[in-house]
């Protein structure tokens, strides 16, 4: 019989709005944008989604990411970064990409050792709030694949 994952029982996952997620202790992390994310974006900023992708955009194998602020000339900012948060909190919360409403949930945190070493220490959202079922887990993985 194979092994349930570690989530069968559903987690509890409330922002805490740390933005602990948003910077990649010291590398630049990308934030990738969907079709959806850029016109969202391109309302948002209320400019052209060619406008937006040229202005803070770059592309790696055909999608879309957020620059890195460093590169963009951005002083102040930590490095690591996203070039959206601004003393620890997301500037454009409201119209925040799918790769950042998908928190914590992403394929590559689900295995039993990443949750626990990299995410469930270092997301103080992790254990709080509401309880994501199995189900809301898996429905959430499946929209990233
Ligand atoms: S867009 Fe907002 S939520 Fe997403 S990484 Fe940047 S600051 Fe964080």
């Amino acid at each position: 019989m194979p092994r349930l994952p570690f989530y069968a029982e559903g987690i509890k996952f409330e922002c805490q709005g740390s933005g602990k997620c948003c910077t990649s202790r010291g590398s630049y992390g990308y934030v990738y944008l969907t079709e959806d994310d850029q016109k969202r974006f391109a309302k948002y900023f209320k400019m052209t989604r060619a406008a937006f992708l040229e202005k803070y955009c770059g592309e790696k194998d055909g999608h879309a990411f957020l620059l890195d602020p460093r590169e963009m000339g951005y002083t102040g900012h930590p490095e690591g970064d996203c070039l959206f948060l601004i003393e620890n909190r997301c500037s454009v919360y409201e119209a925040r990409p799918e790769h950042c409403r998908t928190w914590p949930f992403w394929p590559e945190n689900m295995n039993p050792k990443t949750w626990r070493t990299e995410i469930a220490a270092y997301c103080p959202g992790v254990g709080k709030g509401k309880l994501h079922t199995f189900e809301e887990i898996k429905e959430i993985l499946d929209s990233q694949s």
